[in-house]
């Protein structure tokens, strides 16, 4: 079958300073892919790249066998909430409209469809009763729902998400952990940058070790040992368990985290 996504020999540099060097990954259709790694490792730049949010200086991007620029209305981009201004004067339902423009087209005003596939979306996620607050006024966890809303809508066919999980209590991420499976039996693709080792193993089916070159991709109980979180994390990982499986490791906070 196609792969959802095919990257290949992937290098991209700010300035002269490699963050990705030629990475291959391959991500199967239907799965929920973690992509992991220490801070600064380059996860944001790889979605990124793959997005055509970055210019690499090297590789190949194919969505569901094609370049992306030709499968865009298939793809859905969760980004990092530290990297939205909040303060934009606009409302929880017209951000998560945005999802919808992609099928629409610029031309067309958005009508009842539109509208109700938002709020089916806002539902999904349980912020019906933000529908009409304006963006700034959410919680963390709320400002994460929105834009996990917003994807929803798009009813994409392969999502990429940067640290979904990131500042969202426990109950919102038993939520979105929902969301995410529900997307994988409807045979969606989803890659997510993930920072808590401790649930990759129960959250995703692959995962995909990243520290500026590839580590190791595959499936989890493949990939995810010891030897491999070691090779990505180096001395930084604290193993807590005695097992030596990843599912009990943590990584060590870096010096000015
Ligand atoms: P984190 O876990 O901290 O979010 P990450 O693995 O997502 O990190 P990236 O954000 O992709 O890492 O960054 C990879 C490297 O590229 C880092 O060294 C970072 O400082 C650098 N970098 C990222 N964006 C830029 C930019 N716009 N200009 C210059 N350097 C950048």
């Amino acid at each position: 079958m196609l792969p959802a996504v095919e990257i290949e020999d992937l290098t991209v540099a700010y300035g002269d300073k490699p963050a990705l060097w030629d990475v291959d990954l391959r991500v199967p259709r239907g799965v929920l892919m973690a992509i992991v790694g220490p801070n600064g490792a380059g996860k944001t730049t790889l979605l990124k790249a793959t997005l055509g949010l970055v210019k690499a200086a090297a590789g190949n991007v194919r969505i569901l066998g094609r370049p992306y620029e030709q499968q865009r209305r298939l793809v859905a981009y969760v980004p990092q909430r530290s990297s939205v201004d909040w303060d934009f004067p606009t409302t929880v339902l017209d951000v998560v409209m945005m999802g919808r423009y992609g099928q629409l087209g610029w031309l067309r005003r958005p009508g009842r469809a539109e509208h109700e596939a938002a709020l089916a979306a806002l539902a999904q996620v349980q912020l019906t009763d933000f529908a009409h607050r304006q963006i700034g006024q959410l919680s963390g966890g709320q400002q994460q729902r929105v834009f996990l809303a917003r994807a929803l809508a798009q009813n994409a066919e392969v999502y990429f998400m940067d640290e979904p999980f990131q500042g969202v209590d426990a109950v919102t991420e038993r939520a979105i952990i929902h969301i995410l499976r529900d997307l994988r039996a409807a045979g969606k693709t989803v890659v997510v940058v993930h920072h808590d080792l401790q649930t990759v193993p129960e959250y995703f089916d692959q995962v995909a070790l990243i520290n500026v070159r590839r580590i190791a991709a595959g499936p989890v109980r493949e990939v995810f040992t010891e030897a491999n979180l070691r090779a990505t994390y180096g001395g930084r990982l604290n193993i807590l368990g005695a097992n030596g499986t990843g599912g009990v490791a943590t990584p060590a906070p870096a010096p000015g985290d």
